[in-house]
Order: C-alpha cells, then sequence, then structure tokens
C-alpha cells in the first residue's frame, strides 16, 4: 500500500458554488480568485474549471499568472497587487494581464512609457483595510495622472473590506462611504466585494466582485455554516488508519505525553500530520472522520502521524478510511478547533499531498 493520504478535488463543488456566487453577484462580473494555489485546490486545474464560467481569474502576482498563460489559459487575469518590480511591468502587459497599482512609484513607472502594450490598470483605494492602496483624497489626481498615458486602456477603482462578514460594522460602514464618494470620478470598472461581501448581500455597487473562500466550499461567514449558504466543499483530505492498538488505562499517547488514556481503549494512527498541512495546534478534542463516524483526536499531532480515539468506532481496522475535512466535516470546524481560518487550512496543505480530480466541471482544456 503506497501512502493513503490525499487531496480529492471535487470539481462539480467548485461549479455549483460559483453558481451560487453568481447569482449573488447579480449582474457584476465576475474574477474567480485563484491565488496561492488555488487556496491549495491546484492553480491549473481549477482554473480550468473555473476560467469558462467566469469573467476573469485573480491571482496575487506574475508568476501565478504566468502559468495561467504557460497552461493555456487566454482568460483575462487579474494581478490582485499589481506588479512587484517596474521590471515586470511589460511581461504583464505582454501576458495581457489587469494590474492593480497601489503606491505612487508603480504609477510613475507607467507614466514613464515603459509599456507600448495596453494595460487595464485598477487603482486600490485604502477606504480602511489599512493596508495596500491609495488614500482616497489621491484617488483623483491619480485617475487623471492615468488618463494620459497611451498604455492605459482603461481605469477601475478596487478597495479592499477589512469586516467584509460584518455590514453593520463601523469600518464597513465608514469604508463603503468612502468608496461611494469616488462615484463621481470616470473609470470605468468599480470592485469592492469579496466572499463575505457577497454572502451578506452587502450593497456595494460592483462591476465586478471577487470570490475566494466561497468558490472551495468554505463558509466566508463567521455566523452560518457553509451548508447553510449552500457551498459544496470541493477538497476532501483524506488519510487511512494504519494502526489501531488497545492500549491500557494511564497509558499515554504521543509526543510530549500530551493525552493519557483514561480507560483502556482502542487508539487509531492516521498518516496525515503537519507535514501534511493538518493543523499541528489542533487539540484533543479535534473531530476526524474515521469510517463515516467522528472520533475525537487525541494528543499531540506529529509531523506524518495523528492519533485518534476510536471508543466511538468498535471493530474499525487498519486501512478504515479517514477524513481530515471535507464532506461531513466541514474545513471551517476544525479550523475552529484549531484556532486559525479556512483560509489557512486550505491552502496549507503540502505539496506531497497528492492530489486527484474528479467531477466533470471541464469546459475548457
Ligand atoms: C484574496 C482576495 C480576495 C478573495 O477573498 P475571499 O475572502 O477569499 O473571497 C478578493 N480580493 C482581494 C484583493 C484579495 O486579495
Amino acid at each position: 500500500m503506497t501512502r493513503p493520504t490525499g487531496v480529492t478535488v471535487d470539481r462539480d463543488a467548485i461549479v455549483h458554488n460559483l453558481g451560487i456566487a453568481r447569482q449573488a453577484a447579480g449582474a457584476a462580473s465576475l474574477a474567480a480568485v485563484v491565488k496561492a494555489n488555488a487556496y491549495g485546490h491546484g492553480l491549473v486545474e481549477v482554473a480550468r474549471v473555473v476560467a469558462p464560467r467566469a469573467d476573469a481569474l485573480a491571482v496575487a502576482c506574475l508568476e501565478e499568472g504566468l502559468a495561467l498563460r504557460q497552461a493555456g489559459l487566454t482568460c483575462p487575469v487579474l494581478l490582485l497587487e499589481g506588479v512587484f518590480d517596474a521590471a515586470e511591468l511589460p511581461t504583464a502587459a505582454a501576458a495581457g494581464f489587469d494590474i492593480v497599482v497601489h503606491e505612487p512609484e508603480q504609477v510613475r513607472a507607467l507614466a514613464r512609457g515603459v509599456l507600448d502594450t495596453p494595460v487595464a490598470v485598477w487603482i486600490k483605494v485604502d477606504t480602511g483595510m489599512g493596508r495596500l492602496g491609495f488614500d482616497p483624497a489621491d484617488v483623483a489626481g491619480i485617475v487623471e495622472s492615468l488618463g494620459s498615458v497611451p498604455a492605459v486602456a482603461t481605469i477601475g477603482l478596487i478597495t479592499h473590506l477589512a469586516c467584509g462578514d460584518e455590514p453593520s460594522h463601523p469600518v464597513t460602514r465608514t469604508q463603503l462611504a468612502r468608496f461611494a464618494e469616488l462615484n463621481e470620478l470616470s473609470v470605468q470598472w468599480r470592485s469592492t466585494a469579496n466572499s463575505a461581501a457577497l454572502m451578506t448581500g452587502m450593497e456595494t455597487g460592483d462591476d465586478w466582485v471577487r470570490p475566494g473562500l466561497m468558490l472551495y466550499g468554505a463558509s466566508p461567514r463567521a455566523d452560518r455554516t457553509a451548508a447553510e449558504l449552500d457551498l459544496r466543499p470541493a477538497m476532501h483530505f483524506h488519510s487511512r488508519l494504519i494502526a489501531v492498538r488497545e492500549r491500557p488505562a494511564g497509558s499515554t499517547v504521543g509526543y510530549g505525553a500530551g493525552y493519557t488514556c483514561p480507560e483502556s481503549m482502542p487508539v487509531g494512527v492516521v498518516a496525515a500530520g503537519y507535514g501534511d498541512g493538518y493543523p499541528r495546534h489542533a487539540p484533543t478534542g479535534t473531530p476526524v472522520g474515521v469510517d463515516g463516524e467522528r472520533a475525537p483526536l487525541i494528543g499531540r499531532v506529529s509531523m506524518d502521524m495523528l492519533c485518534v480515539d476510536l471508543r466511538n468506532c468498535p471493530g474499525v481496522r487498519p486501512g478504515a478510511p479517514v477524513t481530515l475535512w471535507g464532506p461531513g466535516l466541514p474545513v471551517d470546524e476544525i479550523a475552529g478547533h484549531a484556532g486559525t481560518i479556512p483560509y489557512d487550512l486550505l491552502c496549507g496543505v503540502t505539496d506531497r499531498v497528492p492530489r486527484t480530480y474528479q467531477g466533470v466541471g471541464h469546459g475548457e482544456t
């Protein structure tokens, strides 16, 4: 038996979730966010599924965009953080990427005329996220200076919400109001919404929405499960039991002797650990799916293994199928136990975990 740990990606779930995003987006165009290896699901494989059904793909950097082009994808691609160096501009433009500009040097580089290929530019506005972008007060001037650059084909305004899952949060209200104040500027496009804003039905007045997380079937809202939002998990992170041992009362399990058996009990060993991207900080009690039942994790997660209490699973044997997260065991729930967010877990599945793909999903190769 080869090591039984893997990720299965359900293309049909991604297609379904994209449909939910479309519905929420109304008439707005949709840029499907596939940065960070499509949140761990596989950049090119996911891009092939979503590109025919989205209006654009969005990635974090030039390298991710170029990987899409090398795979033969010709769709519009937005670089969410633009280029990291003016020297990358001609490559980005030649590849036909839309670029974000968020600081003056990027604007100056465009104005210096380093490009002969026209490019769509998105001006990043810091309306309150407090991270990247220009102050709203500076945006009119930037629109004006980019407007006279021949290689700038179109200009859009893009902003990002700090509390997108809380429509009535004062920061959200302020952000939307500041962005709305820029409505009088003459630009082609405006974009605010991520998954959370879409799934709370926030009125953003967007021309473009940018869902990421929801496409993969995790919930962008703290107060709603993915199932309540009709989102289906795209990732099944699975393994198998490689040992089942009856352990006496008082015996300890794993590094640091982190768990003591309260009675004689069966302990299962799963062939997955933090070296695969399972969170090391998941505590005793985190649910693990064993042969369709939930068995609590016990003791510390090791690099290649973790242990489970099999008292609820009488009779299971080595080889029994294990779900770390996926159908029936939402990644959001595991993230909650581990003190993190589903983004972190999905992106964190390591390279040694083979990805396989199921479902039709394809519309383009
Ligand atoms: C990652 C990202 C998104 C997608 O956010 P989700 O919460 O995953 O929907 C949207 N916009 C920008 C600028 C991003 O960096």
